[in-house]
Order: structure tokens, then sequence, then C-alpha cells
């Protein structure tokens, strides 16, 4: 048997992008539907793309195992009519992302499923198929481990900063102090503190924290003049987890919000979290936990800190107020990335996190993604990267403080009447 060539394997496993002939570039194309159906010899499914035109080009990727991504490029695409295939027991979900350059799909498979994919143009039709083909799991982990993201926003206008206030959600000024107006921005680790590390890249988790820390800041100050920005640290120093939630604690900020960098064995693992404190914890909770609370080893003797059962009850009776905050903001920054970030959101968990614990203020911990998955470490490492995280960051604090503040302005409308 003649042997592959190492870029023939590529060409054959991974990301195709694929050019031919392209039809008539004047004629609009529209996409009706996405249909789905299996293939009559069992061996898998197919997609169908109803097209009327040819699109120009295509691409396909794995970034994951259980994530499959095609990009239909067509500058013109009309996909208004466009109907959703039915629900099928091989994806759990599937994200739609229209740009200005065409549509892309992120197909989200079941557990254990395990599928390649290839796409083709129609024959006959202008349609496209993109063909999923059971594979084994270990064919598919290779795919995973060489295929890089299609990242749909690089192809999107800049994140936009507008603000659109309306007759009713004008911000009111109102009585000093009660506004949500200061903000204690915690870039984690720094110093001797490395936090998680990707050493192949040469990358640190204290590094990029702070640079997304900083960003966010900026927008802050840039677009919400009225509040107060305040750092645990600017620059590459350490501070002990204590202090951190202690400065929150002492400015009697509205929010202490700290910025991480995950990291786990697994390199494939990819994805945003975001915790507050409290006592649900799940088992990825207590992963974070160990990681994150370990830094207080560095500066005091002892085993790794760990908050308690009954710790975290006094705190969640002293702080309901808060703990009910800390949970709005965490949901509305996990929109953020799930949606206008275009992140894969692993959602909002609660957990004993120390740093946390120390500010008697709402708080909020962001694991931006993971430092160990080499495509998402470069990602948050790229400039455009902390852009779009940061700037999803902000929008969730401006769209909290418009919410918050709105209410504040309504209960004492409805006090003073
Ligand atoms: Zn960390």
């Amino acid at each position: 048997m003649m042997e592959r060539t190492p870029i023939l394997t590529i060409l054959s496993l991974l990301a195709l992008l694929f050019l031919w002939a392209p039809g008539n570039l004047s004629a609009q194309a529209t996409l009706d539907r996405l249909s789905l159906h299996e293939r009559s010899d069992g061996k898998g499914h197919v997609f169908r793309y109803h097209l009327t035109e040819k699109v120009d080009s295509f691409a396909v990727s794995q970034p994951s195992p259980d994530l499959i991504q095609f990009m239909l490029y067509s500058p013109y695409l009309d996909t208004l009519d466009f109907t959703h295939p039915q629900d099928s027991e091989i994806y759990s979900h599937i994200d739609y992302h229209k740009n200005v350059d065409g549509f892309g799909v992120d197909i989200f498979l079941s557990e254990n499923t395990f599928m390649k994919a290839t796409a083709y143009p129609d024959r006959d039709r202008n349609d496209m198929l993109l063909a999923l083909e059971y594979a084994s799991e270990e064919e598919i982990n290779k795919i995973a481990d060489q295929t890089n993201f299609i990242y749909w926003f690089d192809f999107e206008q800049p994140p936009s900063m507008e603000f659109v206030y309306s007759e009713d959600n004008a911000l009111v000024p109102l009585r000093e102090g009660k506004e949500f107006n200061t903000i204690v921005i915690d870039a984690g680790h720094g110093g001797h503190d490395p936090g998680s590390m990707n050493r192949r890249l040469g990358l640190k988790e204290k590094d990029i924290a702070l640079e997304v820390a900083l960003q966010v800041g900026d927008y802050i100050k840039e677009h919400l003049p009225d509040m107060e920005v305040i750092y645990t640290r600017d620059d590459d120093t350490f501070v002990e987890l204590e202090e951190r939630g202690l400065i929150a604690t002492r400015a009697k900020a509205d929010l202490f919000l700290s910025i991480h960098l995950n990291a786990v064995r697994d390199e494939r693992a990819y994805g945003s979290e975001v915790f507050f404190l409290g006592m649900h914890r799940s088992e990825s909770a207590l992963e974070i936990m160990k990681r994150e609370n370990s830094v207080v080893n560095l500066e005091k003797n002892g085993g790794p800190v760990q908050l308690g059962e009954d710790e975290l009850l006094i705190y969640e009776l002293a702080n309901a107020g808060n703990i009910a905050v800390s949970e709005r903001i965490a949901a509305m920054v996990e929109h953020q990335f799930r949606n206008r970030a275009m992140r894969r959101s692993r959602g909002v968990k609660q957990a004993g996190l120390m740093v946390l614990w120390h500010a008697s203020t709402p708080a909020v911990l962001v694991e931006l993604g993971f430092i160990s998955n080499p495509n998402e470490a470069r990602y948050m490492n790229s400039e455009y990267g902390q852009t779009i995280l940061a700037s999803a960051i902000f929008r969730a604090i401006r769209d909290f403080k418009q919410e918050y503040d709105r209410s504040i302005y309504q209960n004492n409308t409805a006090s003073n009447e």
C-alpha cells in the first residue's frame, strides 16, 4: 500500500477550503432550508442546503470531537425564509451564524456520537451537501487535534459599542452612591504566580487575564464615564487572594469581577464559564476551586484553603442580596459570551472561591476559556480575541448597570408617591 504523505493525510482529514468555478456571481443566492436525511446505507446522515444559486466556496472543520463547523461563502446570501432541519438524535443543537461573507453553522453532536464531515456541491442542483459519516472515537479525536476553529466573528463587523437610550430607559441621576457605579476588576494571579500555563505556546494565565482586565476597564471608562474602575493589579505583580476581595469590600464596590483562564489535562476542552459564590457546587466547580484557591499556598503555609459548608452557609445568609445580583450579572456575562461573542459557553455555576469570599459585594469570576487548548489559547492571546472577550464582558456590565439603575429609579419613584 502506498504510504500517504502527511500533507495528503491532512488534506483528506481536515478542514477543507474548496473552491470551484463559481456560478453567476452577480445573482443573489437564496438559502430556503436545511434538511437532514439518513443515508440509505445506514452509515450516516446528510444535510442538504437548498440553494437557488451556487455558493462561491465553503469550509468544513471539526475542531472538537462533538463540534462540526460548516461555512458557506456567499456574500449576498438571502436567508430570510430559512427553515431549520427537524430534530435528530445525532445532534444536540445547531447554532447559526450569518455574517457579511455568508452563512455558518456549528453542529453540536450528541453525546457519544462520533461522526466525521465532508462537504460537496450537488452535481445536478445548486445545493450543497454536508455528509456526516459514523467513525471511531479515535479517528475523530485525531481529526479534532489537527483542526482549527472557524471563528465566525472574524467575518463580522467589530463589536459595536453604541448606546441606544430610548425615552423610557434613559438613565436618570439618582441620589449619590445609590447607582451601580464602582467596579473592581481583578486580573487573576500575577508576579510569582503565573496561574495556568500553556508551556508549548509559552502562554501564562496571568498575562492574558491582565490584558483582558485592562481592556474591560478601558471600555468602561470610555463608555460609562460615571463609573469608577479600580484594578486589584494593573501590572505583573502578585496580590494575595484575600486582599483582592478586600479591595472591593473597602471600596464599597458594586461589583467585584475576577478574570481567569481555565486549564485541564484534556487539550480538547474549550469554552467559557462564569462563577459566583455559593453552595450548589458541581463537579467542574470543585476542579476550579482546587486550582484557583491553591494560590493561597504560595503565601501561606498549610494545605489548600477550602471553604467549608458552614462558611458558605454563613456567607449565603449574610450576602443573599449580593448573591442574587452576582447570579444576574453572571447570567448576563454568559449571555454575551454565548450570543454575541459566539463562544461555547459552559454555563453559570456556583463555587466556593476564596477570591470571591472576601468581597462583601456582588462578585463573579469569569474563566475566559482554556489555555490548555492550543486553539483557544492562541485565540485568547490574540488582540482580536481579547477585544471580543473584553467587549462581551463590558456589554454585560453595561446592560446590568442599565437594568439596575432603572430599578432603583423605579423604586425611588414608587416610594415618593
Ligand atoms: Zn486562575
